[in-house]
C-alpha cells in the first residue's frame, strides 16, 4: 500500500503513526469527498475511530483496505464514533449486525437520536422556518417525509456505550481521551492521543474547510458559541498532529484552530455588517454573504448547502446577540436581528 502521496482521498490504508492507519471511505456527491476512518491496531482487536457511510461501496472498500493491512470485519473489537452523523455512524450499525463489535458515542447526541428515531423532521424544518427560510423549507419537506421513523430507527440503532463526558479509553497499551467538543453536534467528541501526539478530531477541527455548525436533528441553543468555547479547549490541550475525518493529516492542531478561531471572528463581523445594512432574518443575511472558501454567492449553492448556510449564519446571529452586538425578536414566527444602537463608534 502506498505512503499517501496522492490526493487525500486516494483509496487505501495508509500508516500514519505506528500501529494506526488511515483509511478514506466514498460519500454519496455530498461536497465532502470522503470521510477519513482510522484504524487503531491493540492487542484486543481493531479499534476503528468513525466508521463511514453506510454504503455497499464504502463498506466493500473499508473491507478491502483493511485486507490490505492483515485485517477482516471480524477484527473489529470496537468503534468509537465522533458524532451522529451519517458519513460516521452508519456503516458501523451495519457491520455490528453482521459481526459484533461495540459501539461508543458521545451522550451528548442523545437529543439527537431520541429526534432523528422519533422521525421527528419537522422540529428541524420549524427550526428553518424559523430563520426566514420559507422556500427552503418547502424544497426540504420532501427529503424529510421520505425518511421514516421505521427507518430512522433502523439507521440510528443505538450504541453500545454513551461516552459520558472526558473519559480514558484503553486501547490496548494506548490511552485515548475521549474529549467532549460540542458545535458540529451537541455531542461531538475527539479521541486525544497525547502519548502518541495523535487528534482523532472528527469534524471538529478540519484542515481546509470550515465544519458545519449544529446542523442536527435536535439543535443546540447557542451552537456557534459551544463551537468557540471547544476550539479553546483544543488550546488547552498539548499541541499535536491533526487526525481529521475529511482531509488529509497535517501536523498542528492549534495551527489550524486558531485559523479556525480567526475565520469566524471575521465571519461574526460581516454578519453583523449586513444586519447593520439592513438585513433582518438569517436567510437575509445569508444572502447577502457570500459562501465556501471560493467565495460563491448564495444562490449558486445547491438546496443542501444553502440550508446550511442559513443555519451557519443563525448560528453566527445568535453569537452576536449574547455579545450585545444584536438584538433578536420574533415577529410572525420568524426571527428578526436588528443592530443595538450607538455601538458602530466603539
Ligand atoms: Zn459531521
Amino acid at each position: 500500500m502506498g505512503a499517501g502521496t496522492g490526493p487525500w482521498t486516494e483509496p487505501g490504508a495508509f500508516p500514519v503513526a505506528p500501529g494506526v492507519h488511515r483509511i478514506p471511505l466514498p460519500l454519496p456527491n455530498d461536497g465532502l469527498h470522503a470521510v477519513n476512518v482510522y484504524a487503531v491496531e491493540s492487542a484486543g482487536g481493531l479499534v476503528l475511530i468513525d466508521s463511514g457511510w453506510a454504503l455497499q461501496e464504502a463498506r466493500d472498500l473499508l473491507e478491502s483496505s483493511l485486507g490490505s493491512i492483515g485485517f477482516g470485519f471480524e477484527d473489529i473489537s470496537r468503534f468509537l464514533i465522533t458524532h451522529m452523523h451519517r458519513d460516521h455512524y452508519t456503516l458501523a450499525v451495519e457491520l455490528r449486525r453482521l459481526f459484533g463489535a461495540r459501539i461508543a458515542l458521545g451522550v451528548g447526541e442523545q437529543p439527537n437520536f431520541d429526534a432523528v428515531r422519533a422521525g421527528s423532521g419537522d422540529a428541524q424544518l420549524a427550526e428553518i422556518a424559523r430563520w426566514g427560510a420559507t422556500d427552503l423549507v418547502e424544497k426540504l419537506r420532501g427529503l424529510y417525509t421520505r425518511d421514516n421513523a421505521d427507518q430512522a430507527r433502523a439507521t440510528y440503532e443505538l450504541p453500545d456505550d454513551w461516552i459520558p463526558g472526558s473519559q480514558d479509553i484503553e486501547v490496548g497499551d494506548r490511552t485515548l481521551r475521549a474529549v467532549p467538543t460540542p458545535g458540529h453536534t451537541r455531542g461531538h467528541v475527539v479521541f486525544a492521543d497525547p502519548a502518541a501526539s495523535l487528534l482523532f478530531s472528527g469534524d471538529h477541527v478540519l484542515p481546509h474547510i470550515t465544519p458545519s455548525i449544529g446542523f442536527e436533528p435536535a439543535r443546540a441553543e447557542l451552537p456557534l458559541g459551544a463551537y468557540l468555547d471547544s476550539l479553546r479547549l483544543m488550546r488547552t490541550l498539548p499541541d499535536m498532529r491533526l487526525l481529521p475525518a475529511h482531509g488529509p493529516v497535517t501536523d498542528s492542531v492549534h495551527t489550524r484552530v486558531d485559523e479556525l478561531l480567526l475565520h469566524h471572528e471575521e465571519r461574526l463581523a460581516a454578519t453583523e455588517a449586513v444586519v447593520r445594512e439592513g438585513a433582518a432574518t438569517a436567510f437575509e443575511a445569508a444572502s447577502r454573504l457570500t459562501w465556501t472558501r471560493r467565495g460563491r454567492a448564495f444562490d449558486e449553492l445547491d438546496t443542501f448547502n444553502r440550508t446550511l448556510a442559513v443555519g451557519e449564519t443563525a448560528a453566527h446571529l445568535d453569537v452576536l446577540v449574547v455579545r450585545g452586538e444584536l438584538k433578536s425578536s420574533i415577529v410572525d414566527g420568524v426571527v428578526e436581528y436588528v443592530p443595538l444602537p450607538g455601538d458602530q463608534n466603539r
